[in-house]
This record gives structure tokens, C-alpha cells and sequence, in this order.
């Protein structure tokens, strides 16, 4: 009931927020238009307030200097903690919430008593003392936590049905308890009771009234250039939500504040009563703010003169003033640049553990009507022990609850407990039917059921396993739940210990790049150069766990530049796919054959293909026969994009427009492998595919000699005989390089690329020369025919695979001209490929290969073990 007015409230401020903030102002401004008014009718209620000492003690000094310290300590450490949230949003609301604050008690303070700036003056530090930032915060962060102005209006009101009647009753109470000072009888004990009772006041108003409104506006103006985003980027409101649960106050100290603040409204009662009847015999004593009055036509000379206790208050203000702006380290970026799915921990994060699936203190489940009329159960939490938990979770939840783990060590050196946790007393998990209520109620949601219900509704197949990220509150929890489910199933329980899956931005991930995740991978990335191509430098970053490569990559770019560097050139660029179709003969085969091949023919075809694309544009059929099989092979230009969606959807449409002039045309498969991705093919070393590239370098004898530790006349021996002839007898397909793979597949897996594609993308052949007036320089390249990448689409969506891309300056849809950047990605594969062919070749020709691969490439840990080969 008392929620539901204050939803209202909320609700009303959050859609008004224009008026209450001319009213709240208006109000304010009356109050000080009124002070004449109070400085001649008494209005402090304070009656019995009792009398200033004219001359101020200097113990009194002390106690005010202490005063101001600690609140300005006090706010510092309460901006302090803000920062940690790491939005700026928040701190700017936060700083708003104070000021505007601080300006209402000063009008108030001035309103009551008189235009004595005195009285302010030791009025301030007890405001600033009482003010409670968090609750501010965490209604900003119900309102940030929003994607539209409704959603604004509606977090607020839910934001203010929660926080309101908490703030409200201990406003009350605060007020009551500090009220009880101004009874004591302590001259300046009351006067500071009566500025905390004003403080308190005001700064329940604010948050009552302005501060929600003003919000809501700031939000509704910051609109368009949010683009429907949420500021603060928590991943779900659900969150903001649960977190405020979660901190919700018990309910039993709820109850003793109440008590305690009837028990003080009598004893406040009583002795104003009191008080007014002896006040006939003690018109000898003046109202509080008269004597303020009075003592205050001094103040002109006190603020000329400044005291010690001011020099060191402000001292003090300004000293943490500029240690917060120039010296604090924000522990973390604004929430507006938490673009990385990968987010580091802040040290103070509460850990995700049991408080995300299993709340505790909470009451019992009662049933209630859903709007859909379902008979369901309220929010129920199991107690933390009851979680079927993930190791690494369950360890966590022990820590917690002092549990002591059963066995086992994880990769961090933690000892991981693999027995699930024996609860004190179980609640069993809820009905299939009451889970299936809570999840479909538009009130409830997976965030109320605990991980043990939702195993049962994924093992029952209420909720299909892949779809749990979808269904559940955040996609890390359903992650979380189908480690837990896949855990027990394994041979060894705990494996997953050390595979991490937090903190990872799942969304860039569904519905695009990998399915039933269990986490994520990460490979440690290096950087090879600067490379020298075309006159610019290049940094290339190589995800690889093999030792070596980098530093062999890297001796090569070095080679090259003291070269002068290396040129490329893009020969061809188009992808391909190949689909297979069949004919009722091989003579009607032949008939569909020529018709592709004329130029009427092909313009059908190429105008149904174009159209499925802004840039894939239809270049060229190649079609050739195999009985009555017909296999197709379409090549296109595809902009930015590696390209095989791409082919794949005008491919199809191109089709069906064949089937269209040729009905007898069955489509056996869009691919017919004569396209040929991802499989070793002569078709894609002969014609190309993707990218075709060429890179070449000049490397004069004295750093053949000097850094690459070897001759040219060595290196070029060796070259034919290990990478032409030796690939030859193998019968190798495009296979006439020492290790193009290696640096194909290390920048393919740093930059979003499909790795699979290595297979095509490393055909290469290279070449060496003697060159020179004295034939001892050497001239060498590399071929590449077949390299599939693009710059964007599939894995170069996520952001760390397009920080990579952004060192080389090609991440995403060229600006000039669509297709550059995925070409110059190209030939940086080339161009690194071509330094690692010079390193290696030059490591075998010295002999170095195996000594380095012994220092560099084995680990130390498993020398006992035998060792696989390296490609080479
Ligand atoms: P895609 O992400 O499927 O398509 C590229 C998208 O980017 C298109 O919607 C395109 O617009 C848009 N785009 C925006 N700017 C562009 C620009 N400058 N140049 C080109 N496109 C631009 O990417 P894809 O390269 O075609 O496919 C890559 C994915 O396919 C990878 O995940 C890969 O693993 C996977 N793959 C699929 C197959 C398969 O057989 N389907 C095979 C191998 C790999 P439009 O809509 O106007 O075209």
C-alpha cells in the first residue's frame, strides 16, 4: 500500500518534471521572501531554544572546527566511493543532489533564522554530515538503468516505491533522535540538534521532490544522443532491481524504527507541552533566531578578519578537493565506454556468487493472482546453501559461509570444492508448473527462480538448453547454469575450473558467433613489428600459444625495415561459391551450361544476385560439368566482408531465378565444393579466391648477414630445395612456403577472421633470389592467391578482435571506398607472412630452428612428456 503511494509519487514527479522543479523553486524562493516576515514574527518552533553565549568559548571553536573536518571528510569519502562506480552520470547527479540540497537548508536555515550568515556558517557541516548520497544514487541508477523516456518514468516510480518508504521512516527517525538534542539543555547542542532536524528535513524534500524531477528531465534532454541506449550500463534493469533487494533493510529493524519513533513523537510532545506552559514565566529568554539576530550584526567584522578554524577548514576543503580531481584513480572508465565484452573486476565488485541466483531473509512464499490470472508463487529465495553452484561459484559461496571444501586445486591455486554443499535445511526446489507460473508471469521472470529450478525446467525441457542465455535474467547466468549442467557429465567434474566465463559481454557473442557457450577462450596476443609496407609502419597482433613465432616474426619486419622495407599489390579480389545443380541429362546439363555462359544469360542471373546486397556485386560464373551435375561458380566482390554469408544469400536468389528459366534445374546444395572453402583445393591456388596478393622485398647482404645470421647464397638453396622441390615431391597444393600458416592463422584469430579459412588463405608460394651488383643481396616474395578476410562481419564484430584490427587502422567498413580495408588487410598478411618466411628460412638454413624451439617453445612443466613436432 504504502509502496504503491510512493510508486505513484514517483511516478507523478518523474512525469511532471518541469513543475515540480518551478515549484520546488518557487517554494524556495518564497521561503526567503518570507524571512522578513520570520525575522519579525517568531516562527521557529524551537521556542525553548536555548540562549548563545555572546562571547563564543573556545572549546565551542574546537568542537565547530571538528565539525567542519569531518563533513567535509565525510563528503569526500562519499564522492570517493561514487567514483568507484566509474559514471559520470552518477557523480554528476550525486554532486546536483548536494548542491541543490545544500541551497534549500540554506534557505530554510536563513528563513528561520533571520539573514544571520553566522548560523549558516555552523549550519552547513551538520547538513553535509547528514546527507545520504546512496539512496540519491541508487534511484539515479534505476533511472539510468533505462532505454526510453517511459522506461525513465517507470524505473523512477518502481526506484521511489522501493527507497521511499525506507528514506521516509528514517527521516523520521533521524529527526526524532537528533530532536531530542534540542531538549538537553546544552546551549550549543541545541542549536546544532535544530540545524540536523532542518538538514534531515531538507534533505528528504529534495529527494522527495526536485531531485527526481530534475533527473528525469536531465535524462529526457541526454535522449537523442543516447540512441535508446541505457546510460548506465548495467546489463539488465532486473539487476539495479535485485541489488536494491538485496539491500533492502530487514524488516525487524524496519519495526524497532517505527516503535522507537512513536515512543520519541511522545516524549517530543510531552515536553513542548511542558514547555509552553512554563513559557509565560520565561519571557526573559529570546527565541533562538532573535538571538542569532542579534549576535549577527557583528558578522561584517568577524568575516573580515579570518579565524584559525576557518584558515583550517578551508585548508582542508581545498587539500581534498584537489587530491579527488587530480590525484584519485578512478578504478574504473564510465560506464558510457564499457564497450569491452572482456571487463576487468574492479577489487570491490561483489562477486557474482549465490546472491544472483539464491536471496536469503526473505519471506515465504505466498501465492498470488498473475494478471493472466495463473495462481503463482511470490518471489521466493532459496537459502545461498541450497544452490547446486558451479565450482567455482560453490568455492566462493563457502568462503562466504565458512565451509570448508572437500578437495581439489583450481589453475588460480585455489582449493575448489567438487562435493556440492550440505545445506542446514533445504527447501525442496518448486513444482515444474509453479516454476513455469513465475517464468511466465510478466511480474516474475527467471531472476526468481533458483539454479536448482531451472536445471529441473531445462532437464523437463520447459526451457531448451540453448536457449538459456535468451531466457534467463543475464546471459552469463545461463552460461553459469549450463556449466553446472555439463559439469557432472564430465570425467573429470571440476575441468571447467579453469575455462573463465565472467565478465564477458555475451550479447555481441547470441545469435552471431557461437552457440551453448560455456565461456571463452583467451589466447595470449603478441605484436610483430614495426613492419615496413609501402612506405607505412605496421604493428601486427598475433594470438598464438606457440613460442617463437612472434619473436621469429618480429626478427623478419626488422630485417625488412633496415631493408627499406617491403611493396605489395593486390592482384584480384573476389570470393566464391560454387553450388551444385542437377539436370534431367547431361545434354540438358550442357544446354543450362551455354545459357550461363551467354551474356543475356548471366545479366539475369547477376541482377537477382545484386540485389540481395549493397556491396556484393556478381563478377563472373564459372561453370563446368560432371554428368548431369552442373557446378557453379559464383564470384563476386563483397566490400569490407570476408564474404561467405554474403555469397551464400545472392547465390541462393540467383538460383532460384535459374529455376525460374530452367524449371528441370534441382538444386542439389548451395555448396557444391566447388567454391572451395575450407578445404585444400588446386581451383582456389590456380583462380584465386578472396584476396589475391603479392608482396616482395630486397634484403642487402650485410643484414642477411647481420641480423638474419646467414647468407643469400644459403637461403636461396634452401628455398628450392625445402619449398619448391620438397613441397613438389609432396605433391602440395599451394603449399611452397616454410610456415605461412602460422602467421596466417596467428593475425586470423587476433582479428576476428575465421580460422578455418587458414586452410585457403595460406596457400603461398615464396620465392628467393640472389640479387645485387655482387649477387649477395637477396630478392625474395611471397605469392598468396587465396586470402579470405574481410574487416567486417562474423568475429570482427567483438570488440578485442577489433582493437586488433584498429592497430593496423582497418577495423570495419572503409570510409573512401568499400572494400579498402579488408585489401589492405591483405596485404598485411602478406607482408608478415613474407618476414616470417625470412626468419624461419634464415633459423633453418643457420640451424637455429631446434635450439630456439628447445629454449622458447617447450614447457618447462612437461619436459617428462613427448614432444609433438613444429611445423616448419
Ligand atoms: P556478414 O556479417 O554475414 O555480412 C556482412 C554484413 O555487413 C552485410 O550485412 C553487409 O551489408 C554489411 N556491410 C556493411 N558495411 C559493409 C562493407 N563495407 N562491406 C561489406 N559488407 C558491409 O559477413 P560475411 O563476410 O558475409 O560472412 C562472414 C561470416 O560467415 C563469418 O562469421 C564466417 O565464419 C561465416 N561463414 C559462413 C559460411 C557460409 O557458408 N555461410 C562459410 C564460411 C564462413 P549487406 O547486407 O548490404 O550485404
Amino acid at each position: 500500500m504504502l509502496a504503491r503511494l510512493f510508486r505513484l509519487h514517483g511516478l507523478l514527479v518523474a512525469s511532471h518534471p518541469w513543475e515540480v522543479i518551478v515549484g520546488t523553486l518557487a517554494l524556495t524562493v518564497c521561503l526567503v521572501s518570507m524571512n522578513n516576515l520570520s525575522a519579525s514574527n517568531q516562527m521557529c518552533s524551537w521556542n525553548d531554544c536555548p540562549k548563545v553565549e555572546e562571547k563564543v568559548q573556545s572549546s565551542d571553536i574546537i568542537i565547530l572546527t571538528v565539525t567542519r573536518c569531518m563533513a567535509i571528510i565525510y563528503i569526500y569519502f562519499q564522492f570517493k566511493n561514487l567514483r568507484q562506480l566509474g559514471s559520470k552520470y552518477i557523480l554528476g547527479i550525486a554532486g546536483l543532489f548536494t548542491v541543490f540540497s545544500s541551497f534549500v537548508f540554506s534557505t530554510v536555515v536563513i528563513h528561520f533564522f533571520g539573514k544571520e550568515l553566522t548560523g549558516l556558517n555552523e549550519a552547513l557541516p551538520f547538513f553535509l554530515l547528514l546527507i545520504d548520497l546512496s539512496k540519491a544514487c541508487a534511484l539515479a541508477k534505476f533511472a539510468l538503468s533505462s532505454n526510453s523516456q517511459e522506461e525513465v518514468r517507470e524505473n523512477i516510480s518502481e526506484g521511489m516505491a522501493i527507497l521511499g518508504p525506507t528514506f521516509t521512516l528514517d527521516a523520521l527517525v533521524e529527526c526524532l533522535v537528533i530532536g531530542i538534542g534540542t531538549m538537553s539543555g546544552v546551549p550549543q547542542l541545541e542549536i546544532m540538534c535544530c540545524f540536523g532536524c532542518m538538514s534531515v528535513l531538507a534533505n528528504y524534500f529534495v529527494f522527495m521532490t526536485f531531485f527526481p524531477a530534475c533527473v528525469s528531465l536531465v535524462l529526457e534532454l541526454s535522449r537523442e544522443s543516447r540512441e535508446g541506449r541505457p546510460i548506465w550500463q548495467l546489463s539488465q534493469f532486473a539487476r539495479v532491481l535485485a541489488e536494491e533487494e538485496d539491500n533492502k533493510p530487514n524488516p525487524v529493524t524496519q519495526r524497532v524504527k517505527i516503535i522507537m519513533s512513536l515512543g520519541l513523537a511522545l516524549v517530543h510532545a510531552h515536553t513542548r507541552l511542558t514547555a509552553e506552559h512554563s513559557g509565560q514565566n520565561r519571557t526573559e529568554e529570546l527565541p533562538i533566531a532573535k538571538r542569532l539576530e542579534s549576535a549577527g550584526t557583528q558578522w561584517p567584522v568577524k568575516l573580515s578578519s579570518m579565524d584559525l578554524e576557518q584558515v583550517i577548514t578551508l585548508g582542508l576543503a581545498l587539500l581534498l578537493a584537489v587530491k579527488y580531481v587530480f590525484f584519485e584513480q578512478a578504478e574504473t572508465e564510465s560506464s558510457l565506454s564499457l564497450k569491452s565484452p572482456i571487463i576487468s573486476s574492479p577489487p570491490t565488485q561483489k562477486p557474482w556468487v549465490a546472491e544472483d541466483c539464491c536471496r536469503r531473509d526473505l519471506p515465504a512464499p505466498k501465492p498470488h493472482k498473475t494478471s493472466n490470472g495463473i495462481l503463482a508463487t511470490s518471489p521466493t529465495f532459496l537459502p545461498v546453501s541450497d544452490c547446486k553452484l558451479s565450482p567455482e561459484v560453490d568455492m566462493a559461496v563457502r568462503e562466504k559461509e565458512g565451509i570448508q571444501p572437500s578437495a581439489g586445486v583450481s589453475c588460480y591455486g585455489e582449493s575448489l570444492a567438487q562435493t556440492p554443499c550440505v545445506p542446514q535445511s533445504v527447501p525442496e526446489p518448486r513444482s515444474l508448473e509453479e516454476c513455469m507460473a513465475i517464468l511466465s508471469d510478466p511480474q516474475g521472470g527467471a531472476h526468481l527462480l533458483s539454479d536448482a529450478e531451472v536445471m529441473n525446467l531445462v532437464t523437463s525441457r520447459k526451457i531448451l538448453n540453448y536457449k538459456l542465455e535468451a531466457v534467463l535474467e543475464t546471459p552469463e547466468r545461463g552460461v553459469a547454469i549450463r556449466r553446472q549442467m555439463l559439469s557432472p557429465k564430465l570425467p573429470i567434474p571440476a575441468a571447467l575450473a579453469c575455462l573463465p566465463y565472467k565478465d564477458y559481454d555475451y550479447s555481441q557473442v547470441m545469435g552471431t558467433c557461437c552457440e551453448n557457450v560455456i565461456g571463452y577462450m583467451p589466447v595470449p596476443v603478441g605484436v610483430a613489428g614495426p613492419l615496413l609496407l609501402d612506405e607505412k609502419q605496421f604493428y601486427v597482433p598475433m594470438a598464438t600459444t606457440e613460442g617463437c613465432l612472434i619473436a621469429s616474426t618480429n626478427r623478419g619486419c626488422r630485417a625488412l625495415s633496415l631493408s627499406g622495407g617491403c611493396s605489395s599489390r593486390i592482384l584480384a579480389d573476389s570470393m566464391t561459391r560454387g553450388p551444385v545443380v542437377r539436370l534431367p541429362s547431361a545434354c540438358r546439363a550442357a544446354e543450362v551450361k551455354v545459357w550461363l555462359e551467354t551474356s543475356d544469360g548471366f545479366s539475369l542471373i547477376k541482377e537477382a544476385f545484386d540485389q540481395t546486397s549493397r556491396f556484393a556485386r556478381l563478377e563472373k560464373l564459372l561453370v563446368c560439368l560432371a554428368g548431369r551435375n552442373l557446378y557453379i561458380r559464383f564470384q563476386s566482390l563483397t566490400g569490407d566482408a570476408m564474404g561467405m554469408n554474403m555469397l551464400s544469400k545472392g547465390t541462393e536468389q540467383a538460383l532460384h531465378r535459374l529455376q525460374q528459366q530452367y524449371p528441370d534445374v534441382e538444386v542439389l546444395s548451395v555448396s557444391g565444393n566447388y567454391c572451395t572453402d575450407k578445404k585444400s583445393a588446386a581451383i582456389n591456388w590456380i583462380l584465386g579466391r578472396g584476396k589475391s596478393a603479392v608482396c616482395e622485398a630486397t634484403i642487402p647482404a650485410r643484414v642477411v648477414q647481420e641480423v638474419l645470421k646467414s647468407s643469400t647464397a644459403a637461403l636461396v638453396e634452401l628455398n628450392v630445395n625445402k619449398n619448391l622441390v620438397g613441397s613438389a615431391m609432396a605433391g602440395s597444393i599451394g603449399g611452397f612456403n616454410a610456415h605461412a600458416a602460422n602467421i596466417v592463422a596467428a593475425i586470423y584469430i587476433a582479428c576476428g577472421q575465421d580460422p578455418a579459412q587458414t586452410v585457403g588463405s595460406s596457400n603461398c608460394i615464396t620465392q628467393m633470389e640472389a640479387a645485387g651488383p655482387t649477387g649477395e643481396d637477396l630478392y625474395m616474395s611471397c605469392t598468396m592467391p587465396s586470402i579470405e578476410l574481410g574487416t567486417v562481419g562474423g568475429g570482427t564484430n567483438l570488440p578485442p578482435q577489433q582493437a586488433c584490427l584498429q592497430m593496423l587502422g582497418v577495423q570495419g567498413s572503409s570510409p573512401d571506398q568499400p572494400g579498402e580495408n579488408a585489401r589492405q588487410l591483405a596485404r598485411v598478411v602478406c607482408a608478415t607472412v613474407l618476414a616470417g618466411e625470412l626468419s624461419l628460412m634464415a633459423a633453418l638454413a643457420a640451424g637455429h630452428l631446434v635450439k630456439s624451439h628447445m629454449t622458447h617453445n617447450r614447457s618447462k612443466t612437461n619436459l617428462s612428456e613427448v614432444p609433438s613436432e613444429s611445423a616448419a
